[in-house]
């Protein structure tokens, strides 16, 4: 994938290009002693301080104004703790080569999400997850983080150690400090088996709670326009590797998926009426397989086609009919929406901001294509996600604010007040973190 966010003519952009920012300088430090002392200057010189990723965020969340700290400096792994089954890796550490440099040592994750282009801090600072019955986001492995603080001091946090911050800070939404490492529960290498298998949506629905609870891993696609998904089930599995061949998976994954993919977008983009056809289309490209690999080659794959996105997670009980909503309010109005809708799930967790934060989850993502009008769409999609008491994926695009979150949220105020105490002048304050958690 072609990387990210931008710096030409000092604007930066993100993966998505519908978010700018002009920072009045951008910093790239080597050490936490560069990144310290750079959150001090910005302090002295009455600006701002944010930290970005890859910039694979849908929302502002990283746009800055002031100082914008920059990832790739602060990358590799710190340590690995074989005792402990624990890895420590520099915050601005890709995904893809943290995978790469587990799997070397015979190590892997234990979940994960569709892509591993995001830097680690970056994915779970705002809760980036894939799918799981028992397995949750990839915060949600966190066992320790060390952060620069607003008075440019160095945090470490763990479940023993400053455990209030612990809780809060592994999806801290980079209010909190600039995360300098993470500490991440691992394991033995492992093996996974896909099936991939087209299905009815309406089978889907009405078989949904026997396919999360006999799957380890399932998720499914359905195209809008049609009754027709794409489901995905990944389970461990004894082996033998049975990876997807060359060809196919160049087929399958990189022609069908992405180029394809592309310019039916193009053309549904150009003209909206053909989207219905393209979706039915689209819905019957993709033919069932079934391979074993390890587990990031199973939970990711490449995503070139861009897009924008909204996701929000809905109690567990709600997605059938959440869904059944969703379909009926496209059905009924004229949108012509030519990407599919994902649905993942996750177990109820004890992080603070957590989507999934104390209740069994569903994640339902809605996409639009790159410079198609989306507004409509996401804002009829909205409407239902709400009165389900959905929580919006930090990073992508949602209309909520801190009279909302201190609704659906329990722990809200817990987290608030903690930023308060650790950023009393709000340093690492922007319009977004301003809108979704209040002055
Ligand atoms: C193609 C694509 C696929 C995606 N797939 C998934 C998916 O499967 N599941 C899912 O949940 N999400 C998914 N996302 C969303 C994405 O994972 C999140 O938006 C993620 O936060 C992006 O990580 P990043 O490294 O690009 O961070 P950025 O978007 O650059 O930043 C995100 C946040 O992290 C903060 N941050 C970054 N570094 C630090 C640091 N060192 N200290 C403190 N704060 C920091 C930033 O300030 C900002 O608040 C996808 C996005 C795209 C574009």
């Amino acid at each position: 994938m072609s990387s990210t966010a931008s710096g030409k003519n000092g604007t930066w952009r993100n993966w998505g290009g519908n978010v700018s920012a002009r920072p009045a300088r951008q910093v790239a430090p080597a050490s936490v002693e560069e990144l310290a002392a750079a959150v001090r200057r910005a302090r002295e010189d009455g600006l701002k301080v944010k930290a970005v990723g890859t910039g694979h965020s849908f929302t502002s969340i990283a746009a800055t104004d002031g100082v914008l700290i920059r990832p790739h400096l602060l990358t590799g792994i710190r340590t690995i703790d074989r005792a402990a089954m624990t890895v420590t890796a520099e915050a601005g550490t890709p995904l893809k080569r943290l995978n790469a440099a587990l799997a070397r040592e015979g190590l892997s994750l234990t979940n994960m999400g569709d892509i591993m282009e995001q830097t680690v801090s970056g994915a779970t600072s705002t809760g980036t997850h894939g799918t799981g019955r028992a397995s949750a986001s990839i915060a949600a492995q966190i066992k320790g983080l060390e952060l620069v603080t607003a008075d440019g001091s160095v945090l470490t946090c763990s479940e023993k150690e400053n455990p209030e911050v612990f809780a809060a800070a592994r999806i801290g939404l980079g209010a909190l400090g600039v995360v300098t490492a993470i500490t991440f529960a691992v394991e033995p290498l492992f093996l996974l088996t896909a099936r991939e298998e087209p299905m009815p949506f309406e089978r889907v629905l009405a078989e949904f709670d026997q396919l999360w609870a006999e799957n380890e891993h399932f998720e499914f696609y359905w195209f809008p326009h049609t009754g027709n998904t794409n489901t995905k089930r990944n389970n461990r599995s004894a082996g033998p590797e049975q990876p997807v061949g060359r060809l196919a998976g160049w087929f399958e994954d990189e022609f069908l998926s992405n180029g394809v993919f592309q310019v039916a977008q193009w053309v549904g983009r150009a003209a909206p009426a053909t989207v219905p056809a393209i979706a039915r289309v689209s819905s019957r490209a993709l033919s069932a397989r079934t391979y074993t690999d390890i587990p990031y080659k199973v939970f990711t794959s490449p995503r070139r086609v861009r897009f924008v996105e909204m996701e929000y997670a809905v109690p567990r009980a709600a997605l059938v009919p959440a869904l059944r909503e969703l379909k009926a309010m496209v059905d009924r109005s004229g949108l012509r929406i030519g990407f599919p809708v994902e649905v993942r799930t996750a177990p109820a967790d004890d992080i603070t901001l957590s989507t999934a934060s104390g209740r069994d989850s569903a994640y339902i993502a809605v996409h639009m294509f790159r410079g198609a009008p989306y507004q409509a769409y996401f804002t009829a999609a909205e409407r239902i996600f709400t009165a389900h008491e959905g929580r919006p994926h930090w990073g992508k695009v949602h209309t909520r604010d801190a009279g909302y979150f201190s609704r659906v949220y329990p722990r809200f105020g817990e987290f608030t007040a903690l930023r308060d105490r650790l950023d009393p002048d709000q340093l690492f304050q922007n319009n977004y973190l301003r809108r979704v958690l209040g002055a």
